[in-house]
């Protein structure tokens, strides 16, 4: 009991009023809501003092832990002379710096920021930057997008639609534009013995054929750079994006790169684009981007698109798109915030030491009866499990396996939310080598629970 409330009483009070993200609702007849007090670096507290060690940053939002000081500082001052203000006709110095300071860090090429308030936003505004641009170019008959099997892009309508998630899409299927679908490089299907470069390399075949066949009637190819998160966080190789890359240009479509989850150094490097050292025509940036404080999102693209939405007012060429708190001011100081985190303590180079302590924390589940497969791209692990590990045959998803780890991992401590049968691990950048051992042993006996019988 915390100032007179508990847990049990505030989780009372909000299921009478809150819908939820993502929940079936009657769910919480038998799963506790767990109402959070405060939190502190990778650390969580709720109202009867628990706390949980947040493994996956708070849907993958959190990079430097919460209440981060040096955060709070630049949040705090920015919010004596500015929290917003309209950024149509108007701007401020924080978004400034944060578009100087983007598209130094961006691969090469993308000097131009549009910024919104979510993920989903930010792949609204890059697929209608794409079919805008044809347009403007006078190429009326591109009017669709491939993206890739199992790829997921957001919960708004266009983004349902370029992604490819059923739980989520089917039953909107109706409502949504046609888009074309390709199998995708997901290395979980690799031949025994193929290495994820070779499997990756084979499936390009298959945009090749699409591409060849419809590339002019699409505008472009989206998708997500090296780890397909919301699908179960399947993983490809770098080989893919630059093969992509290139057929991009060949068949003159383009191409837009989901950095949504993956960014901001989850995958290794700072943007997971530059391990396959391409540029892509469009980078949708959010999550990470206020380093899990604030919803921001931004969308880059490079002058040559700019250019041509450029012109006098009449030939109505601009692009006319605005959400209320675009570039909030309070958003942007909390981006550079994180962003001078990067700089001054070498995330990325203290980040491949982490996963190798990752890496090594999971190991023990190569060998596990109901493990699949262990697979690992950077700061992002992910533990497949399944009834047979011989034929991979899945478990039936009404069993909800991964929700028996979410509540063994609840009781000691530590936050762990599977995508279905895919226990996985996004921790902020902060946790150290003893927390990763601790939440890899939370799992371990979370998983053997979880397929025991
Ligand atoms: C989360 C996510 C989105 C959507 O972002 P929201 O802020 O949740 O709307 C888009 N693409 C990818 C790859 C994501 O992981």
């Amino acid at each position: 009991m915390i100032n007179g409330m508990n847990n049990r009483d505030l989780a009372a009070r909000d299921l009478a009023r809150v819908w939820h993200p993502c929940t079936q609702m009657k769910d919480h007849e038998h799963y506790p809501l767990i109402p959070i007090r405060r939190g502190s670096g990778v650390w969580l507290e709720d109202f009867d003092g628990n706390r949980y060690l947040d493994a996956i940053s708070s849907w993958w939002v959190n990079l430097f832990g919460h209440a981060n000081p040096d955060i709070n500082r630049a949040v705090a001052a920015q919010l004596e002379s500015l929290e917003h203000v309209i950024l149509a006709g108007f701007t401020h110095e924080p978004v400034v710096r944060l578009s100087e300071k983007l598209a130094a860090l961006a691969p090469p090429g993308l000097e131009r920021c549009f910024y919104a308030e979510n993920g989903s936003a930010a792949i609204e505004i890059a697929l209608k930057m794409s079919f805008h641009y044809w347009r403007n170019r006078g190429y009326y008959d591109k009017t669709e997008f491939i993206s890739l099997s199992n790829s997921y892009h957001g919960e708004t309508l266009g983004a349902l639609a370029v992604g490819d998630v059923p739980l989520y899409k089917d039953t909107y299927q109706p409502l949504l534009m046609r888009t074309r679908t390709v199998t995708g490089p997901d290395c979980y299907y690799r031949e025994q013995g193929e290495s994820w470069q070779a499997y990756s390399q084979r499936r390009v075949a298959d945009m090749e054929a699409a591409l060849a066949r419809h590339a002019e009637t699409v505008c472009a190819v989206i998708v997500e750079p090296l780890v397909q998160c919301a699908g179960y966080m399947r993983m490809y190789h770098p080989v893919y994006l630059r093969e992509l890359r290139g057929l991009c240009d060949r068949y003159q479509v383009h191409l837009i790169a989901d950095e949504c989850a993956v960014g901001f150094g989850r995958t290794g490097s700072f943007f997971a684009c530059e391990q396959a050292d391409i540029s892509p025509d469009f980078l949708c940036l959010a999550k990470g981007l206020t380093g899990g404080y604030l919803p921001l999102s931004a969308v880059l693209t490079g002058d040559g698109v700019y250019r041509q939405f450029y012109d006098d007012y009449e030939t109505l060429r601009g692009f006319l798109h605005s959400h209320s708190y675009t570039g909030n001011a309070l958003g942007c100081a909390a981006a550079l915030a994180s962003l001078e985190l990067f700089e001054s303590r070498d995330v990325i180079n203290a980040n491949r030491a982490l996963a190798r302590h990752m890496s090594t924390a999971l190991e023990r589940f190569h060998d596990h009866p109901h493990v699949a497969e262990v697979r690992q791209t950077g700061m992002i692990a992910a533990v497949e499990l399944v009834a047979d590990k011989a034929s991979r045959q899945a478990y039936p998803w009404q069993q909800r396996r991964g929700v028996r780890v979410y509540q063994h991992a609840l009781q000691n401590q530590t936050l762990l939310r599977p995508l279905g049968n895919v226990v996985y691990f996004m921790p902020p950048y902060v946790i150290t080598p003893d927390q990763l051992q601790r939440v890899a042993q939370v799992a371990w006996d979370g998983v053997n629970l979880a397929t025991a019988d």
